[in-house]
């Protein structure tokens, strides 16, 4: 569910295709019957046999559709059909190469089932959501959400920041889930605690120590030393906090993509 709501169809394919590898090592020290077993999930047409052919021993005879349906896409040559020890219409094979057509099956099961809506979810389940999406992009190699330059762009923020921003400065009331999405998004592009705090100095309900922790605790210097992450667009806009979505917000769904988009919008208009 947690992979499913991230909508990155990169890290939904990666976790597919690492739960899929698993499956196929478990089943190699798994017994025919029980492999067998197994591929009635997907109504594969397969037998148990024992052929020796040349040097090989065959252990299964697999209907040639269920062999192509899996084999398709795997392109080295010992993968074709017409390489193939093919019976009456069932292909001869070892136990290893039906580990691999069974990966490729349950590679394909895993990510069908995780190309589901799953909507909104409460924030705390959200939080892990961004971390796995923020994780993995890390460890492609990819920018993360950390990589922001060190000066605060207010015109570069989204039009729901820009105007909790503005509510905020000016001292009129925001709602809890505003006042936390606007400090993890200061936080998250580069804003101090310090500047945090003094921001929300504002707030006629302001209480130093009080707001010094909690800032403290969404930049992750108290408690689980976890730093939060501002809430993705769909759950701002249930809470009412979307005004007006521009061109950039189209193309994102949280609200430091826009951030990044529009920075580097804002660069390449600037005349070197
Ligand atoms: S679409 Fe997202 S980034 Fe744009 S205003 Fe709405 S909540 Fe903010």
């Amino acid at each position: 569910m947690l992979v499913a709501a991230t909508e990155n169809i990169s890290l939904k394919r990666s976790y597919a295709l690492v739960e899929a590898k698993r499956v196929s090592n478990l089943l190699k020290s798994e017994s025919k019957e029980n492999i067998i077993e197994l591929t009635k999930n997907f109504n594969w047409k397969i037998k148990s046999i024992k052929d020796r052919i040349g040097s090989l021993t065959y252990d299964f005879a697999l209907h040639f559709t269920d062999f192509l349906k899996n084999a398709a896409i795997f392109r080295e040559k010992e993968w074709k059909l017409i390489n193939q020890v093919l019976v009456n219409g069932e292909v001869f094979l070892t136990k290893n190469r039906i580990t691999r057509l069974l990966e490729e099956e349950v590679r394909r099961h895993i990510e069908d089932k995780l190309s589901i809506k799953v909507g909104s979810l409460p924030q705390k389940l959200m939080n892990h959501v961004e971390q796995l999406n923020l994780l993995f992009n890390e460890k492609r190699g990819k920018t993360s959400f950390e990589d922001f330059p060190k000066e605060v762009d207010i015109t570069a923020f989204p039009p729901c920041l820009k105007s909790l921003y503005d509510a905020t400065a000016s001292g009129q009331r925001v709602s809890h889930i505003g006042r936390f999405a606007l400090t993890s998004f200061l936080i998250n592009i580069g804003m101090s605690v310090e500047h945090v705090v003094d921001l929300l100095r504002s707030f006629s309900d302001f209480n130093e120590r009080m707001t010094r922790y909690q800032v403290e605790h969404i930049a992750g210097k108290r408690g689980s030393r976890t730093k939060y992450i501002p809430p993705r667009c769909d759950t701002l806009r249930t809470h009412g906090i979307c005004p007006e979505m521009n061109e950039i917000c189209r193309t994102i769904s949280h609200p430091l993509p826009y951030y990044r988009r529009k920075l580097r919008a804002v660069k390449a208009e600037v005349p070197s």
